[in-house]
């Protein structure tokens, strides 16, 4: 949620397109176009309109710094400004001969912070469409895209390098040094290299970096950074380490499809079973991009996922593959953009907010897992890297693969609708074959911790057999909740309207929603009886059932509990590729994307949470949830197979899983939809609002319904849109504060836009606003 920020909501008055926050109190109103040549006859003055990283939708015009040193003015470079009692670091965006403000209200700019612009044309105009189309202030959309020291307004480095060089008034100290050896001799260097040397320079001629130091402590030598450009040294001729694995006949056709259209924009919908070898073809994709000195840029969903792909790659590639992930610290992150920018990486990886890494010579795009939730953030920015990435590639005239397993029904239905164009692989590669999947009825069964007893000796009969075992729960924390078998209290959160979970290890309840923890009461605190009880089941329950059932089997738990610790997933990992028999147990972290060759059995521990579910998207995504899990068994030489407990075997879209029916169940989610008019039958906009006093979230949302009445009142071409509430959010109260929402949607996309421009605009302004935290979620994912 944007947070808004009191200070300079107090100030703003204004409702100009443009605002320069150069008063002291308040803000006049723009009048007229003003444009020098009108009002005198000297040279006539620049307007530089700048993005701030602030929550306005509109850029601030400023005037061009006192000091002019001649440099030139490019859109893309850093400006330092002040803004009300603040100085902001913002980037220029446009020049213009004339502004909405009088130029004596405006402000000069500070500091031009960089000498050419430090963001490519064409990854500012990509900010600037996402700005536009998810209706956010363009300033904090550059926030996202930029790594944080380009934030900052450090020094960017950009195409220079920092080389060491003698002081020129201490030119010959070698008496000074005559007690040094090691400095005497890199002083002595350093002379014979007037145009100094870089710190790779000085280690590679066998001067190592406390050496250097020791020399800059004494002032004999100093830091000079040199404007010529990072050396990028060419790719290996050679591109590959090993050789590329031989393509089964769907895995060719796709390779073939794609490849034969590598210079133009082409988006395509890679549909391949678990284990058909999507990767494989990403990777034969990226060789031919590579070979036309083209750089891959690949998205994927999870930071648990990187090291397992990235090891893949590195093993395949000899180019220079950058990773980037929220692990990196700023520097890190900094030198992965520069290698990218610079055109050296060959091939780009990383999690969502990767798809705004510039790259000199851009080659494909891909995405893997497309359909997952990840790819879209629900907060601040609610962008879809995904959608975003299909409209760069457009704008950079490369293709684009969306490689999954379980498609969104976004594009498949742009497959039937031939934007889309897509390429199947049917199979699993190698001698894999497809899992057998089973229904395990729950209604009458005696179950322990929530697994039905009569699982015990088919688990035993995996592990006995020398494989392991996968147990997926999609909750963790020993038990939902806690309620009183006397009266029939429930552990509550008082901050949110969601049950407290309880842990075991350590022996709390949590809340999973706002964070408050609170000690496990021995008596009920209502009727003071001895009588509570743990209901439903999560992963640490599971643990125990499966604790006593196998003693002597280690056990893996995998969720979010267990794997905070930096490093702890790959430890658990690695504890699974040691191969021996084991059970996993965990949470969607272990669903997705993983390869554990000697699982052979999946149970699927609850299935009927997912079936029931408020949220229009819920089976779609219990679907994909199901079949992903799934795809984990069997994915070596033994066959899988998967067990699914649940209430409902008869449910029409388990029945189809089962039959694997894909097509079918796609179809009949997607006619629902159609009968529905909801996406991507129909667009949706969803404005949250949130605050401590339940009137005032209601109230703002209120104003925004006005909004809609009026502008259908005054266009018809609004009539069209729908609009639905305000309402109370499906978790009304969270972390204290009343959530309310309101939903338009519409056929089409544009008059849905323009009544969103309307709202966002009133609201912007409204003086509620100060008050209320509120959003705008276009293509809205998750509808909490
Ligand atoms: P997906 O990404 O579709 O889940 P992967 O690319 O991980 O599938 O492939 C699953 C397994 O099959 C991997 O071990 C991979 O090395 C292997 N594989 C993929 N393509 C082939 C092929 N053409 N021949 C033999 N093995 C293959
Ligand atoms: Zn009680
Ligand atoms: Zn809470």
């Amino acid at each position: 949620m944007r947070t808004k920020d009191l200070s300079f909501q107090d100030w703003y008055t204004s409702i100009g397109s443009r605002t320069n926050f150069c008063q002291d109190s308040g803000f006049s109103q723009p009048s007229s176009h003003h444009s020098m040549s009108q009002q005198d006859s000297q040279a006539p003055d620049v307007f530089l309109q700048v993005a701030l990283p602030v929550p306005f939708r509109r850029l601030f015009d400023y005037l061009q710094p006192c000091q002019k040193d001649n440099q030139p003015l490019q859109p893309g470079i850093r400006v330092k400004v002040s803004f009300g009692n603040r100085q902001l670091i913002g980037v220029l965006i446009a020049i213009s001969q004339q502004s909405d403000w009088p130029t004596d209200k405006l402000k000069p700019v500070l500091e031009l912070i960089d000498k050419q612009p430090i963001i490519p044309d064409d990854l500012l105009k990509l900010c600037q469409w996402t700005a536009k189309y998810y209706h956010h202030s363009l300033g904090e959309t550059l926030q996202v895209a930029l790594p944080a020291v380009l934030r900052q307004g450090k020094t960017s480095n950009y195409g220079t390098s920092i080389r060491y060089n003698t002081v020129t008034a201490n030119q010959d100290q070698t008496i000074a040094l005559s007690r040094a050896p090691k400095q005497l001799a890199a002083y002595k260097t350093l002379l014979e290299h007037p145009a100094g040397l870089t710190l790779a320079g000085l280690k590679g001629l066998g001067i190592a970096n406390h050496i250097i130091q020791g020399l800059k402590q004494k002032q004999l030598i100093e830091e000079v950074e040199t404007t010529e450009p990072t050396l990028i040294k060419p790719w290996p001729s050679s591109l590959l380490y090993e050789p590329a694995l031989t393509l089964n006949q769907s895995q060719q056709q796709a390779v073939t499809t794609v490849t034969n259209q590598l210079n133009q924009f082409h988006c395509f919908l890679l549909k391949g079973v678990t284990g058909s070898g999507k990767t494989e073809v990403y990777l034969q994709i990226i060789e031919a991009c590579l070979k036309q000195k083209c750089q891959a840029l690949i998205l994927i969903p999870e930071i648990g996922l990187t090291p397992q792909t990235l090891q893949r790659f590195k093993a395949r590639f000899s180019v220079p593959i950058v990773a980037l992930h929220s692990n990196l610290t700023d520097l890190e992150r900094w030198q992965a953009w520069q290698t990218a920018s610079s055109g050296q990486a060959g091939i780009i990886i990383g999690t969502r907010s990767a798809i705004f890494t510039p790259m000199a010579k851009p080659g494909v795009i891909i995405i893997d897992e497309e359909h997952d939730s990840s790819f879209k953030q629900q907060d601040n920015l609610r962008y879809s890297a995904r959608d975003v990435a299909v409209y760069r590639a457009n704008q950079l005239q490369i293709p684009i693969v969306l490689g999954s397993a379980t498609p969104s029904l976004e594009s498949l239905f742009n497959v039937s609708a031939g934007r889309y164009q897509k390429l199947e692989l049917p199979d699993r590669a190698g001698d894999a074959e497809p899992p057998s999947i089973n229904m395990l009825d729950l209604k009458g069964k005696p179950l322990s911790d929530g697994l039905a007893v009569d699982l015990q000796p088919v688990i035993a009969s995996h592990l006995n057999a020398g494989n392991q075992v996968l147990v997926f729960i999609n909750r963790r924390g020993f038990a939902p909740t806690l309620i009183c078998h006397e009266c029939g209290w429930l552990a509550d959160c008082g901050q949110c309207d969601a049950h407290l979970t309880l842990h075991r290890y350590p022996p709390l309840l949590r809340c999973h929603h706002c964070g408050v923890e609170e000690n496990i009461p021995h008596l009920c605190p209502k009727c003071q009886q001895n009588s509570l009880h743990p209901v439903g089941t999560g992963t640490e329950r599971c643990e125990a059932t499966l604790n006593q059932w196998f003693p002597d089997i280690e056990l893996i738990r995998i969720d979010r509990d267990t794997t905070q610790r930096k490093y702890a997933m790959q430890e658990l990992l690695e504890k699974v590729h040691q191969a021996k028999p084991a059970i996993l147990l965990g949470t969607q972290m272990l669903a997705k994307g993983h390869h554990f060759p000697k699982v052979s059995l999946v149970v699927v521990v609850d299935a009927d949470s997912g079936l029931f579910s408020s949220d229009f998207r819920g089976v779609e995504k219990l679907i994909q949830l199901l079949t992903q899990v799934a795809g984990r068994a069997g994915r070596a030489a033994t066959q899988g197979e998967v067990i699914i407990q649940t209430h409902q075997p008869n449910h029409p879209m388990l029945q189809l899983l089962q039959a694997s029916r894909h097509d079918e169940m796609t179809q009949s989610l997607l006619n629902e939809r159609q009968r529905l008019l909801l996406p991507p039958f129909g667009y949706m906009v969803l404005f949250r609002a949130e605050s401590s006093y339940q009137q005032k979230a209601e109230a703002l949302l209120n104003e925004a319904y006005l909004c809609t009445q009026q502008a259908e009142a005054s266009y018809d071409t609004f009539k069209s849109v729908e609009v639905l509430g305000p309402l109370p959010a499906p978790m009304e109260k969270r972390q204290g504060r009343f959530r309310y929402q309101l939903v338009i949607q519409a056929q089409h996309r544009q008059p849905l836009h323009q009544l969103t421009s309307l709202i966002t605009q009133h609201l912007e302004n409204s003086k509620l606003s100060r008050q209320v935290r509120w959003s705008v979620d276009v293509d809205p994912q998750d509808m909490n």
